[in-house]
């Protein structure tokens, strides 16, 4: 059956219309899906009682089972999801000064193969549904809605990769977005990539206001193409010059993230290399703390390092965050609490 979730508000509209109901009808289940967070169709009291019968008859509703939820003392909240085909995702909630922000998983597993990175430990099995991503959202926040905390914020930051899954990332902010929503601002929501070209072109030309973030991580091709084999298909040249598009068609501040891996990307050439980088945009370099991931080599550079790491790109002109580790004492590496936990099921079936 599908999810409710699936439909963005113009598919709503279709539904009610293409089956005798009003359009106004639209609104009304979008309310009460979005603003009220109710979970049965039941309860929809100003619906129409065939209203309700066909929603019932032919859609899903509610919530994603939660399997574990780890809080951190920073408050960070970090929350492992079973789908309806079994599968387990991770989605993270974090608390910053400006606001709450969730890290919705767009794909259960990643091919991106990032050599740092948790995820991509667990292969892609297969892109998630815009519901799948709206009902992140909605779980977390009827999670919190009795801490009388509310989502503000969306990073399409957890396991996967957005651009891979583009049109069902798009539907999903679409409807978080909404005014008759949850209504997030679109300046409050983060699209990051690890740099599929042809898709930051195509998200160039549609002119949203979301922020986009690449992951950078490395400023020259010969590491880039080590850290991120996604590099061997689209090198930095072509990457900046889709950029450059980018910021030819919205007048948006990119951002990059560049995670600090010891002795890997934090030398002084790297330096010099990314201030020659980023000189042609309107940027901000976020500089990530490495959380540390057990099955790969790398070690976080450590903080006095990337102060002096930070200072040398500010001097010389780099706008730049150092930005602080989040849910530290808790399984918060993109992948690892998911990684952990299906490696421990395996290891159950064998037993
Ligand atoms: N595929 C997208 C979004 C998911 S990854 C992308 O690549 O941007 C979200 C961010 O977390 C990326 O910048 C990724 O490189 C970073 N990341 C992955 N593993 C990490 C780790 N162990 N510590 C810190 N950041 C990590």
């Amino acid at each position: 059956m599908k999810l409710i979730y699936d439909l963005d508000h113009e598919a709503l509209v279709s539904l009610c219309l293409d089956n005798g109901f009003k359009r106004f009808n639209a609104d009304q289940l979008f309310k009460w899906l979005y603003r009220k967070r109710e979970t049965s169709f039941e309860n929809m009291s100003d619906l129409s009682a065939r209203l309700r019968g066909f929603l019932a008859e032919n859609y899903s509703i509610g919530l994603l089972k939660t399997l574990r939820l780890q809080v951190s003392r920073d408050g960070t909240r970090k929350y492992l999801f079973e789908l309806s085909d079994g599968s387990s995702i991770e989605t993270v909630l974090m608390h910053y000064d400006y606001g709450d922000s969730i890290c919705v998983t767009s794909q259960v597993g990643c091919n991106m193969g990032c050599t740092f990175c948790a995820s991509g430990l667990l292969k892609k099995q297969r892109n998630l549904t815009a519901g799948e991503m709206v009902s992140q959202l909605l779980t977390v926040q009827k999670d919190i809605d009795e801490l009388g905390i509310r989502v503000s914020h969306i990073v399409v930051m957890g396991t996967g990769e957005p651009f891979d899954n583009y049109d069902n990332v798009m539907t999903f902010l679409r409807i978080a977005n909404h005014d008759l929503g949850m209504g997030i601002g679109a300046r409050h929501i983060t699209i990051s990539t690890c740099g599929l070209v042809p898709m930051i072109r195509r998200f160039a030309e549609e002119k949203t206001q979301y922020n986009l973030a690449i992951s950078l991580h490395a400023p020259n091709n010969e590491l880039r193409s080590r850290l991120m084999p996604v590099n061997k298909a689209y090198p930095l040249e072509q990457l900046m010059e889709a950029l450059r598009y980018y910021c030819q068609l919205n007048n948006r501040r990119l951002s990059f993230e560049y995670i600090l891996l010891k002795d890997v990307n934090d030398t002084d050439e790297c330096v010099s290399q990314l201030v020659d980088l980023t000189r042609q945009f309107d940027v901000y370099v976020n500089l990530i703390p490495y959380n540390h991931v057990d099955e790969n080599g790398y070690v976080s550079t450590d903080y006095k390092s990337a102060m002096q790491f930070y200072n040398k790109l500010m001097s010389r002109g780099v706008r730049c965050t150092l930005r602080q580790k989040h849910g530290d004492d808790i399984d918060a590496a993109c992948g690892q609490l998911r990684s952990k936990y299906e490696g421990g099921r395996k290891n159950d079936q064998q037993n």
